[in-house]
C-alpha cells in the first residue's frame, strides 16, 4: 500500500498526542488543521469552490471510500425522506453502474435501501446515461424515489470514467444526489492534464477520493467533500446532554462527529498535512506523472506484442490486459491460460498483480502507485511477465 515516511511521522504525531476530535470543543486544533487541509487539498486538486469551508460544504476525513460513501448515502437519504418528503424508505431507490465498488451497494444494505438499480456500461465500461434515464423514469412510473447516483472517476475494475456531465444533467433535473467517487484516480487530479472526467463536477451533491490510494498517506485516510453540510449534520446529529459545550451552541464551529459514523476520531489531518508539506505539489506531481508513464509505457509494450491485447483503455496507472485467445480456444480455456499466467508471476514472489473478468473474460491488472515503485521496477515487470510466457512454450514443447 502507498506511504511515505512524512505520512508514517504523522500518524506517530497523532498516537503520541492522542487528543480526541469528535468536538471542536474537544480539539480545536484536531478541527482546526483538518478543515483547513482539506481546503488547501480542494484547491490543489481544483474542486468546485463549493465544497470549500468558506462557502456552504466542506470536506472530512473518513477512515475509507467505503465509509464516506455511506455517510454521503445517509446524507441523500435524509434529504429524500425528510426535506422533499418521500413517502417510505421502502419508496428509495438508489444508481450506480455494473462496474461501481461493492462498497456502494453495501452502503445501500447498512442503510436500510432495498432498491439498487446497476445501471449498464458502454464498451469503456462508463455507465450509460440512457440507461440511468430509463430506470429512473421507470422508478418514478411505479412510485418509487429516485434519491442517490454514484458515479465513479475511475472505476476499481478497469479505471473507467463515467460521464459526469452528462449524469449530473440527469440528477439535477430529477433532483437527485449526485455522488461522485474518485477513490483512486482522484489523486492524479493534482495534475492538470490528468484531471480526467472533471467535465460536470458542479453537479457533485459529493466527492470523495483516498490519499491512501495514491497519495503517499498511509492508511486510513479517506477525503469526503460535501456541497451542503446543513444536510449531513442535520441527517446526523444528535446533541445529548453530555455533549452540549458552548462552542457547538454558537454555531460557530465544525464539529466533525456529526459528518462521521463513529462519535469519536483521530488527527488523521496531521499526516495529510505532513505528506503536503514534505512533499510540496510539484513534487505529488512529480511521482504521479512519473507512475502514469511508466503505466503508459507498459501498455504500450501490450499493445505492440502480437500475444497480448490491452482489454480495456489505460488513461492512468492502471493496465488492464490479457494474452490472446487463439480461434482454437475457447474462452474457458483462454480464461484459465490468463489465471494460470497471474498465479506464476504472483508466486515468483517478484511482483504482484491482480485480476478482474470484463466482459466475461479473465484480466489481469497491473497498477503503478507505490511510493517507491519507478519505472526500471516496471521494466522487471515486462520482462517477467514475457519469460513466463516462454517458459509456457517451453513446458508445452516438451510435452
Ligand atoms: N471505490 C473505489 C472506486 C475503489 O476502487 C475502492 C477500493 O478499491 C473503494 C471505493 C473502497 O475503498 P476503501 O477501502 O477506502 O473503502
Amino acid at each position: 500500500c502507498n506511504a511515505s515516511g512524512a505520512a508514517i511521522l504523522g500518524e506517530l504525531l497523532s498516537a503520541g498526542l492522542n487528543v480526541q476530535g469528535m468536538l471542536w470543543a474537544t480539539s480545536p486544533a484536531c478541527t482546526e488543521l483538518e478543515t483547513h487541509v482539506l481546503d488547501w487539498l480542494r484547491q490543489l486538486l481544483d474542486l468546485p469552490q463549493k465544497f470549500s469551508s468558506s462557502s456552504s460544504g466542506g470536506g472530512v476525513i473518513q477512515d475509507s471510500a467505503s465509509s464516506a460513501s455511506l455517510v454521503a448515502l445517509l446524507a441523500a437519504r435524509y434529504r429524500s425522506l425528510s426535506i422533499l418528503g418521500a413517502p417510505s424508505l421502502h419508496s428509495i431507490v438508489i444508481y450506480t453502474s455494473e462496474h461501481a465498488h461493492s462498497s456502494i451497494e453495501r452502503a445501500a444494505r447498512i442503510a436500510g435501501i432495498e432498491h439498487v438499480r446497476q445501471v449498464a456500461t458502454d464498451d469503456t465500461f462508463a455507465m450509460r446515461t440512457d440507461h440511468l434515464t430509463e430506470l429512473i423514469q421507470a422508478d418514478k412510473l411505479a412510485g418509487r424515489t429516485p434519491s442517490f447516483v454514484c458515479a465513479t472517476l475511475g472505476t476499481t475494475s478497469s479505471n473507467a470514467f463515467d460521464p459526469i456531465a452528462a449524469i449530473g444533467e440527469v440528477c439535477s433535473s430529477e433532483n437527485v444526489w449526485l455522488h461522485v467517487d474518485a477513490a483512486m484516480a482522484g489523486t492524479a487530479a493534482l495534475c492538470d492534464e490528468f484531471r480526467l472526467g472533471y467535465d460536470g463536477l458542479e453537479f457533485a451533491d459529493s466527492y470523495t477520493f483516498n490519499p491512501h490510494k495514491w497519495m503517499f498517506t498511509n492508511f486510513d485516510c479517506n477525503c469526503l467533500y460535501i456541497a451542503d453540510r446543513s444536510v449531513l449534520t442535520r441527517a446526523l446529529s444528535i446533541m445529548p446532554e453530555y455533549l452540549r459545550n458552548q462552542a457547538t451552541d454558537s454555531g460557530d464551529v465544525i464539529d466533525y462527529r456529526d459528518w462521521q459514523i463513529p462519535l469519536g476520531r483521530r488527527f488523521r489531518a496531521l499526516k495529510l498535512w505532513f505528506t503536503l508539506r514534505y512533499y510540496g505539489a510539484e513534487g505529488l506531481r512529480h511521482h504521479i506523472r512519473t507512475h502514469v508513464a511508466s503505466a503508459q509505457w507498459f501498455a504500450e509494450q501490450i499493445n505492440a506484442h502480437p500475444q497480448f491485447e490491452l482489454a480495456a483503455p489505460a488513461p492512468l496507472n492502471l493496465v488492464c490486459f490479457r494474452l490472446l485467445g487463439n480461434n482454437d480456444r475457447n474462452n474457458d480455456s483462454n480464461n484459465d491460460r490468463n489465471r494460470e499466467l497471474l498465479e506464476r508471476l504472483n508466486r515468483s514472489g517478484k511482483m504482484f498483480i491482480s485480476h478482474t473478468v470484463l466482459n466475461g473474460k479473465y484480466t489481469l491488472r497491473l497498477c503503478v502507485g507505490q511510493t517507491h515503485t519507478t519505472h526500471a521496477h516496471v521494466e522487471a515487470c515486462w520482462d517477467l511477465i514475457r519469460n513466463q510466457l516462454n517458459d509456457e512454450g517451453k513446458t508445452k514443447l516438451n510435452g
